[in-house]
């Protein structure tokens, strides 16, 4: 089943960007593996995906010792203080920073484990209250610039999570608003590469609009079962 879903996955994120003259090679693919158990991860790392994402500190810590440094992982939850110590031993890429204090917090522990850890800022681009990130263009601003002062923090992005709609230019604009900021702060003299954005429903969406990482999870893995917890399916 992940096989076929996969290459369906990988002939639309094609598809979309012949139509928007992208090159494929432009866009990393990031499995969410979140909630599903090891086999699943095995399964489409044998098909030759590196990247996995994760939303739960604990998850992530259990499902990376498992696995060699082979594996890339991406955390992309909502991400508390407390946490940092735990995520910042297996993420190679943290998408969901947004607040100074964070920012220290993980310098203060990629020092100790000797790494320059990767981050992405999180941006809030919807109306939904729901969506957490980072609201005011200003204080995006701001958290750019103090993570410059870190040795060990390296800012390569942005991240957001457009609103569950069907209305294509509510999604569009989300998106839109994500990469005129990053162009924003490129122009102030940053070097951002990368804009982590496009979910299942709205990968091919944010492919047009210029997405670097896409973070697709039930397009590969299938539907995602609440009704259990991951413990329960490793
Ligand atoms: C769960 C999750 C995804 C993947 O969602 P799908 O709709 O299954 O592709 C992407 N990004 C974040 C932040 C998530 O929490």
């Amino acid at each position: 089943m992940i096989t076929e879903r996969l290459k369906i996955v990988k002939e639309k994120i094609l598809k979309a960007c012949i139509k928007s003259g992208r090159d494929y090679s432009e866009i990393k693919l990031i499995a969410v593996s979140k909630n599903f158990g090891l086999d699943d991860i095995q399964t489409a790392f044998n098909l030759g995906i590196k990247d996995f994402g994760e939303n739960k500190a604990q998850e992530l810590d259990y499902k990376s010792e498992k696995f060699g440094n082979e594996i890339f992982w991406h955390f992309i939850g909502n991400l508390q203080r407390n946490k940092v110590r735990f995520v910042t031993k297996s993420a190679e890429y943290i998408h969901s920073v947004d607040s100074l204090l964070l920012v220290s917090e993980i310098n203060k522990y990629a020092v100790k484990n000797n790494k320059i850890q990767k981050v992405l800022l999180q941006v809030k681009t919807s109306e939904e209250d729901t969506k957490s990130g980072i609201v005011d263009e200003s204080e995006v601003k701001d958290i750019a610039y103090y993570c410059k002062e870190f040795k060990n923090i390296e800012l390569i992005g942005l991240m957001t999570i457009a609103s569950f709609t069907e209305d294509r230019k509510a999604i569009q604009n989300s998106f839109s608003t994500l990469r005129k900021l990053k162009n924003k702060l490129n122009f102030e003299g940053f070097d951002l590469k990368e804009l982590s954005m496009g979910m299942t429903s709205d990968f091919e969406i944010a492919i047009e609009e210029g997405a670097t990482m896409l973070r697709l999870g039930s397009a590969i893995f299938g539907e995602r079962d609440y009704s259990k917890n991951w413990k329960e399916k490793l």
